[in-house]
């Protein structure tokens, strides 16, 4: 089984990146709405990811670092619906069988916290509100063959905000805050309450935040809806594409995606309006029927495959060209 997850690890850990998108993941699932992570070595000696989020409870940490176990299947009316549950359950598991992992965890129903280790299977009580914090390190210590394919901790860092920054874009309502070597070096706080209906501009101001104010103001927002598809974030005016360079976030039902139809469609209207902009930045928000979209493609989701990709294609395509071709304001 230890030989499986490092196999299954291979998917899903590529780098400290791939942890931190997972672990932040997981604490967005349970409700998180404070996601803090630190980092040291650019995540290769340590990653910590605390959230304020649901907790697990004492008898259910080992659970959680089985492969296959997932809280996260509610019902199996809900197995047989939603097609989004395919690879579940495999994230800390995979990520336990690379690394020295220990889950630190209370849900508020429990007077104090628990700290399992994984690789010893030690238990024991220790101190946190409620909350988890999942403390991952040595990254690949027992298999070097993949420590050696990791770049210096600068980059590697770069590479684990980014995975932070792609989570932030699509969860306004949520603060963040990245340490490394002990030091802040990116806080996004929370645009809006949780629970209020969000504010029109919550998402503007996560974006000025996290991309820069100059990403907003060089920028047009993006509202298109045709059919089954709904098409809304904001896409850069060719300036803003000078000065930075390749940025270009494409979310489908709320989870960052790589996607060639989405980059196509966005490259080909900008294309189209701006007659050859090579490097287009946005960030776009896709909303489809889930039935129409599927996420297991890969196990970490992050590539999908639509049911009607021209039906995609086409909504992304009118609505950047329609922003980029209103009257700006
Ligand atoms: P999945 O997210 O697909 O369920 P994971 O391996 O990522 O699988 O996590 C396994 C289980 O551990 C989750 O289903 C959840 O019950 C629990 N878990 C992991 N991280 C957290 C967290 N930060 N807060 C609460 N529960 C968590
Ligand atoms: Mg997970």
């Amino acid at each position: 089984d230890e030989l499986i997850s490092q196999i299954a690890a291979g998917e899903v850990v590529e780098r400290p990146a791939s942890v931190v998108r997972e672990l932040v993941d997981n604490a967005l699932d349970a409700g998180a709405t404070q996601i803090t992570v630190r980092l040291l070595a650019g995540g290769v000696r340590l990653i910590a990811v605390e959230d304020d989020g649901s907790g697990i409870a004492r008898d259910e940490l080992a659970i959680a670092l089985r492969r296959h176990a997932t809280s996260k299947i509610a019902s199996l009316h809900e197995l047989e619906t939603v097609a989004t549950m395919g690879f579940r359950g495999e994230a800390l598991a995979a990520i336990a069988s690379v690394s020295e992992l220990a889950l630190l965890s209370r849900p508020p129903e429990q007077p104090s916290a628990f700290l399992l280790d994984a690789r010893s299977g030690e238990l024991r009580p220790a101190a946190r509100g409620v909350g988890t914090t999942v403390e991952v390190k040595e990254l690949f210590f027992s298999t070097p063959a993949r420590r050696k394919f990791l770049k210096s901790d600068a980059t590697e860092l770069a590479h684990c905000i980014e995975a932070v920054r792609r989570h932030a874009l699509a969860r306004p309502d949520v603060g963040f805050a990245i340490w490394h070597e002990g030091k802040l070096v990116e806080q996004w706080r929370a645009t809006w309450t949780p629970g209020a209906p969000p504010s029109p501009d919550a998402l503007e101001r996560r974006l000025a935040d996290v991309l820069g104010s100059d990403f907003v103001t060089q920028s047009v927002a993006v509202h298109h809806q045709a059919g089954r598809v709904t098409v809304t974030g904001r896409a850069g005016l060719p300036d803003a594409a000078r000065a930075r360079g390749d940025q270009q976030y494409g979310y489908v039902n709320g989870r960052f995606v790589r996607d060639k139809v989405l980059t196509h469609a966005a490259r080909s209207a900008y294309e189209d309006v701006l007659h050859g902009q090579k490097q287009p930045i946005y960030a776009l928000y896709v909303e489809i029927d889930p039935a129409r979209v599927d996420v297991n493609v890969h196990p970490t989701k992050i590539e999908v495959r639509f049911r009607d990709s021209r039906e995609v294609h086409q909504a992304v395509r009118h609505a950047i060209e329609d922003a980029l071709a209103a009257p700006r304001a």
